[in-house]
């Protein structure tokens, strides 16, 4: 079977792969819904966003891993250029509820198509991963089932149940779909207390028709709203991509909107375009405009930021809570000097 070149919506950039959805299925198209679009040329990526091939003895450990516990993971699914270093860390993102989506963003490598009924046995096989792993942080994420009446909520719940069983020292960070706003998912989710809720806005609202036709952006912004008011200890996270055509007062805007939804988190990574049936990439955005970036959405007021091209949801998940709790500490030390003075 022919090997192909991949990148990830949530993850970028690029190299020739074959997943484990290719491995046991294949000849049925990966996006039948993109297949009469007409071409978008692929643009070179600049330097500072190539990657080396994985080669470390650790990321052969990590990948046998997934196999021998039937684990679909979103580093390999999407291709994300990051794997070499993440899996040689043993930093592994899980992508439950099979390798099949039920929406059709125009940015994202993910298999469309109808899903497979849940697999009831797949939280066991994932806390048995992470425990394995030896994980101190676990992201865990899905493709979107809205074919299901709770949109997956819990099926969520319920791996997040089964790792604090079976590694009660790590941390658990879930990055959702919106759950096509089905009533009381969102709660579903909260409720098993998970560490971190991300859910990435991906784009500005501009741009919502084009690249996330399935979603609505207000209705994302309101999702991470209402999680943190169902329990403001939980960490809230969302990301988005640039270089597909956004202006920068309209990224301002979106940071915006997360502060007044009280989002802590913040990550901005490059968009790369997976295949031409694709949305193309409009530019590569420099290191010194995401360093830019960053420090705008610092001045924001966000708890912790992570703009650079190869930023992606769940790169440096682990190192980058243990910095989110720092900073939650710290603002609240200095909360508390300001109101004994
Ligand atoms: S950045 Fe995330 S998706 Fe990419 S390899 Fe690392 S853990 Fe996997």
């Amino acid at each position: 079977m022919a090997t192909r070149i991949l990148i990830d919506h949530r993850s970028g950039g690029a190299q020739a792969i074959q997943t484990p959805a290719e491995a046991s299925a294949p000849a049925a198209p990966r996006h039948p819904e993109k297949a009469r679009r007409p071409d978008n040329p692929i643009q070179r990526k600049p330097a500072w966003i190539r990657v080396k091939a994985p080669t470390h003895p650790v990321y052969h450990e990590t990948r046998a891993l997934m196999r021998d516990n039937r684990l679909v993971t979103v580093c390999e699914e999407a291709a994300c250029p990051n794997i070499g270093e993440c899996w040689s860390q043993r930093h592994a993102t899980m992508m439950i509820m099979g390798e099949t989506c039920t929406r059709a963003c125009a940015f994202c490598n993910v298999r469309t198509g109808m899903p497979d009924a849940l697999d009831a046995d797949e939280p066991r096989r994932v806390a048995d991963a992470v425990a394995k792993l030896g994980l101190r942080h676990v992201v865990i994420t899905s493709v979107d089932r809205d074919d299901l009446d709770d949109g997956g909520a819990a099926h969520f719940a319920a791996v997040i149940r089964a790792i604090r069983a079976a590694a009660p020292a790590a941390t658990i960070e879930v990055l959702t779909p919106d759950f096509l706003r089905k009533p009381g998912a969102v709660e579903t989710v909260v409720e098993a207390r998970p560490d971190v809720f991300n859910h990435n806005l991906e784009t500005v609202p501009r741009l919502y028709p084009s690249i996330r036709p399935g979603a609505r952006y207000y209705q994302s912004l309101r999702l991470l709203d209402r999680v943190k008011a169902l329990d403001p200890t939980v960490f809230t996270k969302s990301g988005m991509m640039v270089g597909l055509g956004e202006a920068r007062p309209e990224i301002m805007q979106v940071m915006d909107d997360l502060r007044v939804a009280d989002v802590d988190f913040l990550t901005l990574g490059q968009y790369l375009q997976p295949t031409v049936k694709h949305a193309a990439v409009d530019r590569f955005v420099t290191p010194e405009e995401f360093a830019d970036y960053a420090a705008l959405a610092r001045a924001k007021g966000f708890l912790l930021v992570s703009a650079t091209p190869l930023t992606r949801s769940s790169y440096h998940a682990d190192a980058d809570f243990a910095a989110l709790r720092a900073a939650r500490e710290a603002k609240l030390t200095v909360a508390g000097e300001t109101d004994a003075a």
